[in-house]
């Protein structure tokens, strides 16, 4: 008979920003060590269909997966601390749930019966987790949202039932809670996690174990204490102590036994886990040789949960360098003025990231300008890109008044503009669209093959001629600009394999001067930066070298 594939719920308890991605990206992670292959999914209550459209203010960074999903920014988290492949089918919202079984009755596959929560939502439910199980060993999944709330019941309704259908033996309980130290009492209070898990109860699921969220280890006694109240054994409370470094959290699981408990409870025999990679990564990001300090240049400054991927992607490439990164993080509405070599002085490394929107444009326009006339390497990403691109056919190329058609309807040169027709190398189906076409229909989103040429920044990162990149962006350059901007010393170092689309360019006689059309920073791993992020960091490093 073939072994059956093992759940974990995650859920959350007392308030929200536990942590609880992190946990459950943490646990796949320590289960990976062990020798077992994990997929981790993510349940979110909100209505919203897909977190596509949802404001990065509210919600953080849209992850674009490889299938091309736009997903919640956990699982970023996941794919960085796991090998699992993570697609469409790793994030559900409650929007999707629903309109899947709305759907459903609209075709009359419920034949006129009554459709309710109880079972068509929770049979939909546990389908959707079915759906990720093929092939793994154990599928974790996080439950979003914190317990108590109206919002996650036929989830966690759905996970309830879930244990009975699969049996009790492949089905584990985690509930991650807050234990706070309070400073006028001098101690560690337990009642949050008492009454969180009463409430968890009541709704009929028992926790196996508790991970606890502190800034201090818990004694022997607290644990004995939350045991007894919570109905858990004391080895199956474990201290998930707060740390300087998101990749430290697998070691701190470890060492407070944590992949040992759920092995034993799963009844799953496997090796010990091989941890050094993390505790190598770990004492490298503690204590590193070098360091740099990076602007980045966009909109969401006050918010860096927006730029998640992006911020974990250059803190790998120092590490691949040694080097410690002190990120900047600059609105470029205040560099609009002239006012960038105030702001970015400080800075031995520019980035301009993605983004939507005309706000803030000419400042990053002022940004690229100053790194490229001041030879300060520049990483753009996406929107980042077609800044340079702008930014050098005004002030090198001559045209003036060249922009995107995004920003400028107008511009009597649109350098970046809504290509009509292309082909879809994913596909293999010629694209088209024009002004009036959908939104949402018109994104370029997920995984694209790009060819790269040799003798260039980006050949000399890759160190290959295929490789293949994320997408999220609905404008394009424009070709009929290509040949007037290379004559000009821009080199189009990346190109979709039907050469149709500009996916890198750079510009010659500069230090390191990159623009990519795609997302880079969702395939960067901590073990494994990117390849760009890498060199972009390494140039950094030579930029402060040569200051010094
Ligand atoms: N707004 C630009 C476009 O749609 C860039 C998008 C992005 O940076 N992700 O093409």
């Amino acid at each position: 008979m073939a072994k059956a594939t093992k759940f974990i719920f995650v859920t959350g308890g007392v308030l929200s920003s536990l942590g609880k991605g992190l946990a459950s990206a943490a646990i796949g992670a320590l289960l990976e060590s062990r020798g077992l292959s994990v997929t981790i999914q993510k349940l979110d209550p909100y209505i919203n269909v897909d977190p596509g459209t949802m404001n990065p203010f509210q919600h953080g960074e849209v992850f674009v997966t490889d299938d091309g999903a736009e997903s919640d920014l956990d699982l970023g988290h996941y794919e960085r601390f796991t090998h699992a492949v993570i697609g469409k089918n790793n994030n559900f919202t409650t929007g999707k749930i629903y309109y899947s079984v709305i759907t459903k009755e609209r075709q009359g596959d419920y034949l006129g019966g009554t459709v309710q929560v109880i079972p068509h939502i929770t049979d939909e439910i546990k389908n959707s987790i079915k759906l990720v199980a093929d092939g793994v060993d154990v599928v974790i999944v996080e439950i979003g949202g914190t317990i108590g709330d109206i919002e996650s019941l036929p989830f966690l309704e759905a996970i309830r039932q879930f244990r009975t259908d699969v049996g009790k033996e492949n089905v584990l309980y985690i509930h991650l809670t807050l234990v706070p130290y309070i400073g006028t009492a001098g101690e560690l209070k337990t009642k949050p996690t008492q009454h969180s898990v009463k409430e968890l109860r009541g709704i009929g699921i028992q926790p196996d174990i508790l991970l606890c969220r502190t800034d201090r280890y818990l004694s022997d006694d607290i644990k004995r204490k939350i045991a007894l109240f919570c109905n858990v054994s004391k080895d199956a409370v474990i201290t998930a102590k707060d740390v300087d470094c998101i990749y430290e959290v697998p070691l701190v699981f470890h060492r407070e036994g944590l992949d040992a408990k759920i092995v034993e409870l799963l009844n799953i025999w496997t090796r010990e886990p091989r941890l050094e990679a993390w505790e190598n990564f770990v004492k490298k990001y503690s204590s590193p040789q070098n360091e740099v300090s990076i602007a980045i240049v966009g909109k969401y400054v006050d918010l860096t949960e927006s730029y998640k991927s992006l911020n974990e992607a250059l803190y790998h490439g120092g590490i691949a360098n040694d080097c410690r990164v002190n990120l900047i993080f600059v609105d470029s509405e205040q560099v609009e003025d002239g006012t960038c070599s105030q702001h970015l002085n400080r800075a031995e490394g520019i980035l301009v990231p993605g983004g939507f929107g005309t706000r803030g444009i000419e400042g990053k326009i002022c940004a690229a300008n100053y790194a490229r006339v001041n030879r300060i390497p520049y990483f753009g990403i996406c929107l980042g890109m077609q800044i340079a691109v702008i930014e050098f056919a005004r002030n090198v190329a001559g045209l003036a008044a060249a922009n995107s058609s995004e920003f400028d309807e107008n511009t009597p040169y649109p350098v970046i503009y809504l290509m009509t027709e292309w082909l879809d190398e994913k596909t293999g189906t010629i694209q088209k669209r024009d002004v009036n076409s959908a939104k949402g229909a018109t994104m370029r989103l997920g995984a694209y093959p790009c060819r790269l040429e040799s003798d260039t920044l980006a050949h000399d990162a890759y160190r290959r001629e295929n490789i293949s990149e994320r997408h999220r962006h609905r404008y394009e350059f424009n070709n009929a600009f290509k040949e007037k901007l290379m004559e000009n010393g821009m080199v189009f170092s990346g190109m979709s394999p039907s050469g149709d689309l500009v996916e890198i360019i750079e510009i010659k006689n500069h230090p390191w001067f990159l623009g990519c059309q795609f997302h880079p920073e969702f395939k960067s791993r901590p073990m494994n930066a990117h390849p760009l992020f890498r060199t972009f960091i390494r140039a950094a490093l030579e930029n402060k070298r040569s200051r010094e």
